[in-house]
């Protein structure tokens, strides 16, 4: 397939691709759509073996943000960059810089921010050469490390899953198992035992959960997490964690977690709504920092701000499962339904991507 033909059949507007001779940057920007506005999403920075491996990923990642930023309730669309190389060698100021002006010729179509392999520092060198960049470091007035929004996104969706299967939202006394104990699920671990709840956690890495335990958590071995017997399985480590050899095993009544893809294919989603396991979608419940950078956006941040519109999470959610039960199909299909809804209704209402970008007033 040409790279129009992939970019007409999943609804791209613009892809853009740099090579700079004078500091090596090889990249390539994918801006999905911008009828709910100017694309949000981060810079992966990846040793991709060849420009199409890089061309189908930055695609299919910009396409997965104009969902999660639909969903999430942002006037956004989807937008992720890759730069090309590895970043514990090609990741120089000089390249970031470079970068950063590619990014300010697009004039605020695409609004870079962190991925993997890229951190605040490097958005720090970015922001050098262009305004169109969020999530800076806190001293530089922006808001940081975004985990411990995601935590807090993961908290508030738990609950509203935990209700829609009839647990209530009162997390106290709720046995939740947390896959993975790094910067969110640590954070979720936080909250959880904060509100009561009876919290499993485990982590290949044992002193990363032993924290935890000091707190009043208990630890199970990695390859029995999600055996757990519990009311909720939270994963927040790895992607294809619900899988046709695990999907059999699970002993939980809701799915939520950060993880990103958590399901292997969308078969797996069906799977859990036949056995009447609520899923939270994992990009509406991990949305917490990508909500928490667009308030960086256009106004200074304010994080109790920042946190209330996390909270939102708990009310998509809540329509999700509501969609769900009215068509009668799983969520993950619930959700894309009304991202999609969304994306149209928004591309209906304006006359082109870039007259919608140029509007006079
Ligand atoms: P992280 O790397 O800090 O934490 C992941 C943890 O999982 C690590 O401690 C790792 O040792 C552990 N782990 C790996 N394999 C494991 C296994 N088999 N069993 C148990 N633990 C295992 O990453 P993070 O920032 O906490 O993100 C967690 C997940 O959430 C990722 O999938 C990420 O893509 C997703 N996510 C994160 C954010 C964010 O703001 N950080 C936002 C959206 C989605």
């Amino acid at each position: 397939m040409s790279v129009l033909d992939a970019m007409a059949a999943a609804g791209h507007e613009q892809v853009v691709l740099v090579a700079d001779d004078r500091t090596g940057l090889r990249a390539i920007i994918a801006i999905h759509s911008t009828a709910l506005g100017p694309a949000l999403g981060g810079t992966r920075f990846h040793p991709y073996p060849t420009a199409a491996a890089a061309l189908a990923d930055v695609l299919a990642l910009s396409e997965a943000m104009a969902y999660k930023n639909a969903l999430a309730g942002l006037d956004h669309g989807g937008g992720k960059a890759v730069i090309l190389g590895d970043p514990r060698t090609a990741k120089t100021e000089a390249v970031l810089r470079a970068y950063g002006r590619f990014v300010d010729s697009l004039g605020g179509r695409y609004l870079a921010a962190e991925d993997v392999g890229t951190s605040t520092d490097d958005a720090e060198l970015v922001a050098l050469e262009t305004d169109h960049i969020t999530g800076l470091p806190i001293a530089r007035g922006g808001s940081g490390d975004p985990s411990p929004m995601t935590a807090w996104g993961v908290f508030c969706g738990m609950r509203a899953a935990a209700a829609e299967a009839g647990l209530g939202e009162d997390m106290r006394g709720i046995r939740v198992a947390v896959q993975g104990a790094g910067h969110v699920g640590a954070g979720l671990v936080r909250h959880l035992l904060d509100a009561g709840a009876a919290v499993t956690v485990s982590d290949i890495y044992p002193e990363r959960v032993e924290e935890l335990v000091a707190l009043g958590a208990a630890a199970c071995p990695p390859d029995e997490v999600h055996r757990q017997d519990c009311d909720v399985f939270a994963p927040c480590a790895l992607g294809a964690v619900i899988r046709p050899e695990t999907v059999g095993e699970l002993r939980c009544r809701v799915v939520a977690g950060a993880a990103n893809n958590q399901l292997l294919d969308g078969s797996m989603g069906d799977e859990l709504h036949r056995r009447s396991i609520v899923y939270a979608p994992d990009f509406v419940i991990n949305a917490g920092g990508v909500i928490n950078i667009a308030e960086e956006l256009g106004r200074p941040y304010d994080a109790e701000r920042a946190k209330v519109s996390v909270e939102r999470i708990a009310g998509t959610l809540t329509s999700v499962f509501e969609r769900s039960r009215r068509d009668g199909v799983a969520t993950h299909v619930a959700a894309d339904r009304l991202a999609e809804e969304r994306i149209a209704a928004a591309r209906a209402s304006r006359p082109d991507a870039v007259a919608a970008l140029h509007r006079p007033g």
